[in-house]
């Protein structure tokens, strides 16, 4: 951290440009690798980025970065790319060469009385970008748009936000999607609502079938979370992280669910698998 420097002319810094991914280490292996190196290259296709590295260097480069680190257990890893430098203005064909940043870090988690106690939602003031703005599918450098919606969770003194559309539609949580459980379904809103494609969301999908928990992906509105049985979030950091209250409303009895503590229990034993 004190030798990694970036210049001051990239315009990753000076207009968010560029891409990025969070990655989990679990016991010194790289938890989905290629799904996270697909998405990584997908965010940088449809911001004319191209990367300076195929999908198998940046394999190497990252488990070079694991081992020059150290970790041998669990971990995280950061992965960046910049638009380059370039002269000051937003055209990008002022820029030249991408910059590839690698950070293994450990992991920074909700404490473990969150999960105990589910987490205090607010309903966002702030509309997630808009799939013809800046669609959320792209993971960019620019997250103004969550880091807004965080602030005014923590400014209500409530632990996290969730994010409506334009239309009023649930897109997600700020750094995670969210699920809602009624009458023994899994729903969860799709792509096109506006929001990050999670990897850990395609896991939950997978093991709430093979559970035989039928699963949909749908529209959902402000109602369909207060007259939820269940709620909970899912992503890289968190795993899966019941939501129990929102905006004040308990969701079901305000307590964890059943059903979120069944895939809880799966996701722990599907990464520990893997
Ligand atoms: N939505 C947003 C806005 C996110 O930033 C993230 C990642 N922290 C997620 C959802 C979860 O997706 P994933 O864990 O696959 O990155």
């Amino acid at each position: 951290a004190e030798q990694a420097v970036i210049n001051v002319f990239d315009h990753a810094l000076l207009y968010g440009d560029g891409v990025f991914e969070g990655i989990r280490i679990y016991h010194g292996k790289i938890f989905k690798e290629q799904e996270h190196i697909q998405r990584f290259f997908e965010s940088a296709k449809v911001i004319r980025l191209t990367l300076p590295m195929s999908p198998e260097q940046l394999s190497r480069a990252m488990y070079d970065t694991i081992r020059a680190n150290g970790v041998t257990g669990d971990g995280y890893i950061r992965l960046v790319v910049t638009r380059g430098v370039g002269a000051l203005g937003i055209s990008i064909r002022r820029t030249a060469n991408p910059t590839i940043i690698i950070i293994v870090d450990t992991i920074s988690l909700y404490p473990v009385e969150v999960y105990e106690r589910g987490l205090h939602c607010i309903i966002s003031s702030i509309t997630r970008n808009h799939v013809n703005a800046l669609n959320p599918r792209i993971k960019s450098l620019n997250y103004l748009n969550n880091v807004l919606a965080k602030a005014e969770a923590h400014a209500a003194g409530a632990d996290e936000a969730i994010m409506l559309g334009i239309d009023g539609h649930v897109c997600e949580c700020t750094g995670d999607n969210i699920f809602v459980v009624r009458n023994g379904e899994l729903l969860t809103p799709g792509t096109w609502e506006g929001l990050l494609e999670g990897i850990p969301r395609a896991v939950v999908m997978e093991l709430a079938r093979k559970r035989g928990i039928p699963v949909r992906e749908t529209s959902l509105v402000r109602h369909d979370l207060f007259v939820a049985q269940e709620v909970f979030a899912s992503g890289t950091a968190a795993e899966i992280v019941p939501i129990t209250d929102i905006s004040g409303i308990p969701v079901g009895d305000g307590k964890p669910g059943r059903i979120t503590k069944q895939l809880t229990e799966d996701f722990a034993a599907y990464r520990n698998g893997v």
